[in-house]
């Protein structure tokens, strides 16, 4: 794919790549390609880094974490703009989507961590065992490599670099090559928040490191602990055999192919600007946007009908200006696969009531808002990721046939259910995806506390939330004998423990009490044996 990315030769020995702006398509900027050396060597800084940031109090990196959450809302309107300027989103989306989700994820992180690093007693149920006392404690990992897209160039590195910085752990971020600036404001502002809480001059345990994709390469060969990658689902699948290749653990966060069903006492109205928004919103650039949309019959034309009303009125434009609904795709690449896409539907019959076409008038990467219908399954629209400002319609007779057609997908990343609230939700609850959402859409990945991921190809693993924090941790078992000189039955000598052990077993398992009885005073000798 055309990623608008030129390499612009080398300044001394280092190659460096330049921006575009996808709206206008001017120059931005240019950054450095990080070797594998530079790669490397900031993994190295980022451990030195782990070592004094993982031994300072919890309290100390909830502060930091908070501070963040005020910087970032200082800065909002300039973060807005740089996030739009690389990825072409209206300022709004850029707004809320980015700058307010990695605000609210930085207050949830301090707010919980504590109890997520929690330490758990664990009993000992066997009695021969009741003597020990054990605790599980969580330990971060150590360095957390994050790779992360184009179309959240904020918000998703910042949730997973929150989740992991409070936790006690150093990240090294690869961000996309496409929005490397936005990466680097958010180094920066943790930077500052860092000396804000009085921990200046000490190594820095957040680093980013800009290049292409054979920098992530290095990345993932690098000396990190585990990594977080978020992206296609062909990338991620190289990078996961890369990274099982050395035993890596990872979490992949891949694409997705939500299926929106409305059924047919769901509220018209609602349902058809919230499929409007939800498949439109970032320029549909959204791996939780509608990608197929089912509709109870009955309600089907109607629910056109008001879609392509709707649509009507969505204005499209350069997103920094203040009206623009529906700014430019990332690129003329990414275009390229929408066009294609809508394409081969219509030659195989289906019909597109609007839009289908690129708007070459506004700039390259601009693809009008599409409503498409009389579409089959087995299409391409259908089955891959369109990641384009395309609304697929098509009709379904019962529930059964609803829940079947949503869950008939390589993905399942997230999905919702329009109706009345206990019938979605009990159509919600047969649908197979990492969320499913009643009467909302898209929602969920802005709830702080709700954990994101999915199933089948839309990848592994669990980011935000509780669960995004516990995927940054190790569970460490720590186990203490308070009674060191009590006979271990389980030791040498096996000729003369075997009958006692089975006597012992008899004990505490047998259904009867005359059988225990009789086992317990079978299993006395075993502890009077001398140790061996
Ligand atoms: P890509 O897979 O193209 O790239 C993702 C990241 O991987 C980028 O930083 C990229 O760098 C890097 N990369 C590329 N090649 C390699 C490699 N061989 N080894 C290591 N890293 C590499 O995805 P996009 O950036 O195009 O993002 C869009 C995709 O992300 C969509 O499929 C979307 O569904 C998915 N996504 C999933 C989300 C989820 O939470 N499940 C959320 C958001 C997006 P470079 O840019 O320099 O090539």
């Amino acid at each position: 794919m055309d990623s608008g990315i030129h390499l612009v030769g080398k300044a001394g020995t280092r190659e460096r790549f330049s921006t575009f702006n996808p709206a206008s398509g001017s120059p931005l900027t240019d950054y450095p390609v990080a070797t594998e050396e530079d790669v490397f060597e900031s993994v190295t800084q980022a451990r030195q880094a782990q070592f004094w940031w993982s031994q300072i109090p919890v309290v100390r990196r909830s502060a930091v974490l908070r501070r963040l959450a005020q910087l970032l809302c200082a800065e909002k309107e300039s973060l807005a703009r740089v996030i739009t300027s690389e990825s072409g989103k209206p300022l709004q989306e850029a707004l809320l989507n980015d700058v307010l989700v990695a605000a609210d994820a930085a207050v949830f992180c301090a707010e919980n961590v504590a109890s997520v690093l929690r330490k758990e007693d664990i009993p000992h149920a066997n009695p021969a065992l009741r003597f020990k006392r054990g605790q599980l404690s969580w330990e971060p990992l150590g360095v957390i490599g994050i790779i992360s897209p184009w179309n959240y160039p904020l918000s998703i590195p910042a949730t997973d670099a929150f989740a992991a910085l409070v936790t006690g752990n150093a990240v090294v971020l690869k961000p996309s090559e496409l929005t490397p600036q936005t990466a680097l404001e958010l180094e920066r502002i943790i930077s500052a928040a860092l000396d804000a809480e009085g921990l200046t001059n000490l190594p820095r345990p957040f680093q980013v490191v800009t290049g292409l994709g054979p920098t992530g390469q290095h990345l993932v060969a690098s000396n990190i602990d585990k990594l977080i990658f978020t992206g296609s689902v062909a990338t991620g699948r190289r990078v996961g055999v890369a990274a099982a290749d050395r035993l890596l653990p990872v979490t992949l966060e891949l694409g997705g192919k939500d299926a929106m069903v409305v059924l047919e006492d769901a509220d018209l109205d609602i349902a058809s600007s919230a499929a409007v928004w939800g498949s439109m919103m970032n320029a549909g650039q959204t791996c939780i946007s509608v990608e197929r949309c089912y509709v109870h019959r009955k309600i089907y034309s109607s629910f056109v009908t008001r879609c392509l009303e709707k649509i009507s009125k969505l204005k499209i434009g350069d997103g920094s200006l203040p009206d623009t609904d529906l700014g430019p795709l990332i690129s003329y690449g990414q275009l390229q696969i929408v066009s294609q896409q809508v394409e081969e539907a219509r030659a195989l019959g289906a019909i597109v009531h609007c839009g289908g076409t690129p708007l070459p008038h506004l700039g390259s990467n601009f693809y009008a808002p599409t409503l498409i219908t009389d579409l089959e399954n087995s299409m391409s629209i259908m089955n891959e990721e369109t990641f384009g400002p395309v609304l697929p319609v098509m009709p379904f007779s019962s529930d059964d046939e609803a829940v079947s057609l949503a869950n008939k997908s390589d993905f399942g990343l997230a999905a919702s259910v329009w109706g009345a609230t206990s019938h979605a939700t009990s159509v919600a609850r047969r649908i197979a995806a990492g969320a499913v959402l009643v009467n909302d859409l898209i929602t969920g990945f802005a709830v702080s506390a709700a954990p994101h991921g999915g199933l089948k190809k839309s990848g592994i693993g669990r980011t935000h939330g509780r669960l995004g924090m516990q995927e940054m941790l190790r569970p460490c078992y720590l186990d203490v004998d308070l009674a060191p000189r009590m006979k271990k039955l389980w030791w040498y000598p096996y000729s003369r423990n075997f009958d006692p052990m089975a006597a012992f077993t008899e004990l505490i398992h047998a259904p009867e009490w005359r059988t225990r009885l009789s086992a317990a005073l079978r299993s006395l000798p075993a502890f009077f044996h001398p140790r061996r």
